[in-house]
């Protein structure tokens, strides 16, 4: 297949680019560098033995994305880019609105335009908002969200759905990922978040590696077994994998668009992941117990059954894989693709 992966230079897309050239794709990547640079796919190509063309573009620039998709001949669209800080989405809502929003538009119209009517998005388990019971299930009601990223996500799955409604020869998947985590085995490729980490395991690496002095555990008052949030970490490297057994089920579907959870079905506590970091990797991680962050949730964790009955595909690493291959990554990177 000839694959078009927006954002395919960030975190979750270089991974993912690279598991398809490793299944024989033709692939070709649009980012415009916001949240990455030009070192991971050189990185990703060196891995694969292959080379990638690169179109260094704005996905909102719909005249130049119009004539890439006329020129391209794309049998399918994996759609990674996009704005993703929680924080920063509530103090610039507009941003996050702006670029989420009219970026997806002027794709699928690009798309639409140029018979390619295949798709598979990055939405997020932020669409179970804050009331959906755990182990979320794809088909809970109503979606919601408590910022403007995670809103961006559930207006795009909307979006998606209305066009599959309104023209059946749209297969479009849904892939609602839980908190990925990790880095390819090699150490050659991986998150490299720009400015103060957001997420936790980030965070975690860049204190072991020295960059920062402790880590703030955001609360210890909650109703689990240790008191600390649980959350479902996935290796990025079985959610790379979730995207081609995606896009092959999507080629084989008769049309309309489709949920499904990428995650494990079990959630990790911040000290778990602490203790389970410092064991993998015999690294002492000093914290503090800080205040709630607000707006976290007490729990999240999805049912990965719809994606391993209908897709084929089940996550099959552990946290201790996660967090070995995290640090190997992040030890030969301390300063990420700029070092
Ligand atoms: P990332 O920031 O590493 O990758 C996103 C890429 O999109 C970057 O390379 C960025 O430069 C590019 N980009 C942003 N706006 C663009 C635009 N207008 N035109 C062209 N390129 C643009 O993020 P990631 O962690 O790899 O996440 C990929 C996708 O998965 C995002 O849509 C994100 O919302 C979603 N997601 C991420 C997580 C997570 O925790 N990392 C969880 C759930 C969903
Ligand atoms: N967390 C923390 N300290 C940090 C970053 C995160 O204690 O510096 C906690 C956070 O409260 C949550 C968990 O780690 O319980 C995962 O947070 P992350 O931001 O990685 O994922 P999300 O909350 O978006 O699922």
């Amino acid at each position: 297949m000839k694959i078009l992966v927006t954002g395919g230079a960030g975190y979750i897309g270089s991974h993912t680019v690279l598991e398809l050239l490793s299944h024989g794709h033709d692939v070709e990547v649009l980012d415009n560098f916001d949240n990455s640079s030009a070192e991971s796919i050189r990185r990703v190509e060196k891995l694969a033995g292959r080379t990638v063309r690169v179109h260094e573009l704005d996905l909102r620039d719909e005249p130049a994305v119009t004539a890439l998709f006329a020129a391209g001949g794309y049998d399918s669209v994996i759609h990674f880019a996009g704005l993703k800080a929680v924080g920063e989405s509530v103090a610039k809502p507009l941003a996050y609105y702006g670029n989420n929003l009219e970026s997806t538009l002027v794709l699928l119209r690009a798309m639409a335009a140029s018979d390619t009517r295949q798709l598979v998005f990055s939405s997020s388990a932020t669409v179970y908002g804050d009331h959906a019971p755990v182990p979320y299930q794809e088909d809970h009601e109503p979606l919601g969200a408590n910022n403007p990223y995670g809103w961006t996500k559930v207006m795009i799955e909307q979006v998606l759905r209305d066009v599959a409604a309104s023209d059946s020869s749209w297969r479009i998947g849904i892939l609602r990922y839980f908190n990925p985590v990790g880095a390819h085995e090699s150490g050659e490729i991986g998150e490299d978040p720009s400015g103060i980490p957001n997420n936790l395991t980030p965070y975690i690496a860049q204190v072991a590696v020295g960059r920062r002095e402790s880590l703030t555990v955001f609360g210890d008052d909650y109703d689990t077994p240790d008191g600390t949030p649980l959350r479902d970490y996935i290796h990025v490297l079985d959610l790379a994998s979730g995207h081609v057994a995606a896009l092959e089920h999507l080629a084989a579907m008769e049309g309309g668009a489709r949920a499904w959870n990428l995650g494990t079905g079990h959630g990790s506590s911040v000290l778990e992941v602490i203790a389970a970091f410092e064991k993998a990797t015999g690294v002492k991680v000093p914290y503090t117990v800080g205040p709630r962050r607000s707006g976290d949730l007490t729990e999240s964790f999805g049912d990965p059954t719809r994606a391993e009955a209908e897709l084929g595909w089940k996550a099959t690493r552990s946290i201790d894989d996660m967090l070995t291959d995290l640090w190997r990554w992040q030890s030969q990177n301390a300063e990420g693709f700029g070092g």
